[in-house]
């Protein structure tokens, strides 16, 4: 049986990153915890997170820290995560969530944090061919429309392409990812969890490139005996 993980996995916007967290997911056998999967179903059944959370959106501001680590804590004690491990998607954002975010998974700790790399140009060009279901969130692209006429193939949702997904505001997006993720990477950096790895080429070679480096660090184990997971 292949052990579980406990993984984190960062990107910017357009980097493939939801992608490959679902086969990540697939291949470990453990849930792939997606905070903005988690917010969107909050929303959809009207919990009371689900509620403040909407009012936030609808007034453009962001979720704030304690919202989003309450929802992953909550998410990370149930028994799949707890037992087999996670792929966690969309968190942390900022060191103060990092902070957080390790207090919520010791005594293990997390395995790895993959930092997903993909050149900016690239991204600008996935993300202007994007459409996303309005239900559910699924990706899709001009290039692999879904099968249906821009109906998604998850749920039926409408596909459409973001109004914000315009080249400008693309831009300014990746500036601002940017400038707030090298302090939560090197964060990660200084605790020897991060792992860069090339995003660029196909899924399948993406996905080869992270279990590989995944695989490699367990074989070379790891002296404090973080990187041990139970099968
Ligand atoms: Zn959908």
């Amino acid at each position: 049986m292949i052990p579980g993980v406990r993984l984190v996995v960062l990107g910017k916007q357009g980097a493939g990153k939801g992608t490959q967290c679902v086969r990540l997911s697939h291949h470990y056998v453990v849930p792939h915890v997606s905070t903005g999967d988690m917010l969107r179903s909050e929303v959809k059944s009207r919990t009371d997170l689900g509620k403040r959370a909407r009012e936030l959106m609808d007034q453009g501001d962001l979720i704030p820290d304690d919202m989003v680590m309450e929802m992953v804590g909550s998410r990370l004690s149930e028994r799949d995560t707890t037992g087999r491990g996670f792929v966690l998607d969309g968190c942390p954002r900022t060191t103060h969530q990092a902070e957080k975010l390790d207090k919520l998974v010791q005594p293990s700790g997390l395995d790895l944090v993959i930092d997903l790399q993909v050149s900016t140009t690239l991204v600008m060009k996935r993300l202007a061919s994007r459409r996303v279901c309005v239900d559910c969130g699924a990706n899709y692209s001009t290039a692999a429309p879904p099968l249906v006429n821009w109906t998604c193939d998850v749920c039926g949702g409408e596909v459409v392409q973001r109004q914000d997904d315009t080249e400008e505001a693309i831009e300014r997006r990746l500036n601002l990812y940017e400038a707030e993720t090298a302090p939560l990477l090197d964060w990660y950096k200084q605790r020897e969890l991060l792992v860069e790895v090339n995003g660029t080429g196909s899924p399948d070679a993406v996905t080869r490139r992270v279990v590989g480096a995944i695989d490699a660090l367990r074989r070379k184990g790891r002296g404090d005996g973080r990187g041990a997971v139970p099968a």
